[in-house]
């Protein structure tokens, strides 16, 4: 079994990272999203264990404690964190994971943590629109809104350290890019487009 790809994705907050993410797990096989920790309180509708592990603030700085994380930050005032031992099964089991963080925790990876992760940056078709897709969720209150915005300037300045940098305008356009992404990245791996790894002797075709 060939250990899998770990896709590492940011994006400013509202820019439609989770809603490419679900429609990406639908369509593409072999691909697992990993499921973070966060001291954040759930939104309605979320549920412990699917979107995060919702915990309190002395549970995560124990695990940081532990080494649990393989990646932690603060971002807009919670903080959020992947688990090391979730991620190394996911990938010995040869599935693609995906990693949803923000760009402290990208740099993380970047500069030691992960040698091979493939970073990719989605970013919103202008501020207008990120301003728009924000409120319109309607999860948010609105000085949780405005702290998002302020930070999104910021998290954009990061976008040219990424390898793949998608815009989020239409959004089936959006997950067509990055499933062509996925596919690509898993060819240069040879592997086989639906992930698994590809024999060139059991085909006949190993060079004698
Ligand atoms: P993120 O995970 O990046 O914070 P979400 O996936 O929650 O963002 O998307 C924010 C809002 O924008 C949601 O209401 C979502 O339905 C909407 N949205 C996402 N992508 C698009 C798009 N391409 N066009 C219009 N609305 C979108
Ligand atoms: P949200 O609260 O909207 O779900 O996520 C807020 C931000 O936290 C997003 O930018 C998201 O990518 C980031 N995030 C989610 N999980 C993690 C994580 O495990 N580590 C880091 N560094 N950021 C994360």
């Amino acid at each position: 079994m060939k250990q899998g790809n770990l896709f590492v994705i940011s994006a400013p907050s509202g820019a439609g990272k989770s809603t490419i993410l679900k429609k990406l797990l639908t369509r593409v096989p072999n691909l697992a999203f990993s499921v973070s920790h966060t001291t954040r309180a759930a939104r309605p509708g979320e549920s412990n264990g699917r979107e995060y592990h919702f915990v309190d603030r002395p549970t995560f700085t124990g695990m940081c404690g532990e080494r649990a994380f393989l990646e932690w930050a603060e971002v807009h005032g919670n903080l959020y964190g992947t688990s090391r031992a979730a991620i190394e099964a996911q990938l010995a089991q040869g599935f693609d994971v995906f990693l949803d963080i923000d760009v402290q925790g990208a740099r993380q990876l970047r500069d030691g943590g992960h040698p091979g992760a493939i970073f990719l940056f989605i970013a919103p078709p202008s501020w207008t629109e990120l301003e728009k897709r924000l409120r319109g969720r309607g999860t948010d209150p609105e000085e949780t809104v405005q702290l998002r915005l302020g930070n999104a300037r910021r998290e954009m300045e990061d976008a040219g350290r990424y390898d793949y940098l998608v815009i989020n305008d239409r959004l089936e356009e959006a997950v067509e890019i990055l499933r062509a992404v996925i596919i690509a990245e898993r060819c240069k791996g040879r592997r086989n487009p639906d992930g698994q790894p590809i024999d060139l002797a059991a085909l006949g075709l190993a060079a004698q």
